[in-house]
């Protein structure tokens, strides 16, 4: 299961909106059994509108949607990469995730004191992903270190060889964050992949920003910080996603308790929920794709990495099943919405029979056959 965290100076609405992802019938719908598991982590379902047709279609006696889980982590300042406040176990804390929500404060309020003085949202970007870059490179400094330290050994074995190759390959990593790179954004191959990945470097990391308005200002999609943001963002993080939310609003929404009333309220403002897109971003963000297995039990959604082969993706269900995997049974679930039931699929000659090459899509119903 991954997690992601939502990271931010202090003060830029991340509580509020962690709140409101926990309350909100989106993540939470009364009838189902996912919760704040404790005050920092929740797991929260994600929309899709696929597990829903299929759950009306099938009509099962469970359904299993997919969820995400996502941390608040507290308290990232400046100088935090050198331990001002308690800032070296939060960043600890976002070494722990697999993605970044980074909110960053879009709205003016004389009540709410900004660390910094004043509302600048690309300035508090730049806090923010220097901090990160620079807990990264004293990090790769000292893993740099230590491989220096047993290369100097010497020696022709195959282990020095490749402990030397790992030291040059640090080496160009740390280079390319002091010249003020991220290393997410480096086309790094498949052999430097293998010393970034063991790293867990923070800004490896995949980031959706979340730009925090004003109810009114996200009512309206107008802010004048977000021309300035959007440049920011694509001189220094292209490519990254940027999602414009209200917390106070989301919260305002969660708070009324009851999702007719807050529909209500959306329809009568001209707008919607900004979640639901906050956790497909995220999910893109992060790679992932969707397989679901059906019948009138259960309807399921399932979660693997964009790419993976069918007996990869039966070990999600059954670690056994990986290895006794035989065949699968598969058809889209574009397929199955063209023609309409299963029945009409199978008669079309649409149902496929695929063996351990099958590389498993996005939104593929599948039938795993698994051996004893
Ligand atoms: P955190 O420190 O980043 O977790 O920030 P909080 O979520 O605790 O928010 C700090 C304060 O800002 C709280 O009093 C919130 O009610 C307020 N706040 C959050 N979002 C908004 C917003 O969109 N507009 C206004 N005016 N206040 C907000």
């Amino acid at each position: 299961n991954l997690k992601s965290g939502i990271v931010g100076l202090a003060n830029v609405g991340k509580s509020t909106l962690f709140q409101s992802i926990t309350k909100s019938s989106l993540g939470n719908p009364a009838n189902f059994p996912y919760a704040t598991i404790d005050p920092e982590e929740a797991r929260v379902i994600v929309p899709d509108e696929r597990f829903d047709w299929l759950c009306e279609h099938y009509k099962p006696k469970s359904q299993v949607p997919a969820n995400l889980t996502v941390y608040d982590i507290a308290g990232l300042t400046r100088g935090a990469s050198t331990g001002a406040g308690l800032g070296n176990s939060f960043l600890s804390h976002i070494r722990a995730v697999d993605a970044i929500f980074q909110v960053v404060r879009c709205f003016d309020d004389a009540e709410i004191i900004h660390v910094e003085g004043d509302v600048d949202p690309c300035r508090d970007l730049t806090i923010i992903n220097e901090e990160l870059r620079i807990k990264d490179i004293e990090f790769v400094e000292k893993a740099l270190e230590s491989l220096s330290k047993q290369t100097r050994r010497g020696g022709q074995s195959l282990e020095m060889k490749k402990m030397k190759e790992e030291e040059a390959t640090t080496a160009k990593i740390l280079e390319w964050l002091k010249e003020g790179n991220d290393i997410r954004k480096g086309n790094w191959g498949p052999k430097e992949v293998e010393v970034i990945n063991p790293l867990f470097l923070l800004t490896a990391k995949p980031i959706v920003y979340l730009v925090n308005l004003s109810e009114r200002d996200y009512i309206r999609q107008k802010n004048k910080y977000l021309p300035k943001l959007f440049e920011w963002i694509k001189t220094n993080s292209p490519g990254d996603p940027i999602l414009p939310i209200s917390a106070q609003f989301e919260e305002r929404l969660a708070l009324m308790g009851d999702e007719a009333a807050a529909a209500e309220e959306c329809k009568n403002l001209n707008t919607k929920s900004g979640l639901p897109k906050v956790i497909t971003t995220m999910r893109q963000a992060l790679n992932l794709a969707s397989f679901f297995t059906t019948g009138a039990d259960e309807v399921r959604q399932w979660t693997i990495r964009k790419g993976i082969k069918a007996p990869a993706a039966s070990g999600v269900i059954h670690t056994d099943f990986e290895k006794t995997f035989i065949q699968v049974i598969v058809y889209n679930y574009n397929v199955l919405r063209e023609y309409g039931d299963e029945g009409a699929v199978k008669s079309a000659g649409k149902v496929m029979t695929k063996g351990k090459d099958y590389v498993v899509e996005d939104g593929d119903i599948l039938l795993i056959k698994a051996g004893a």
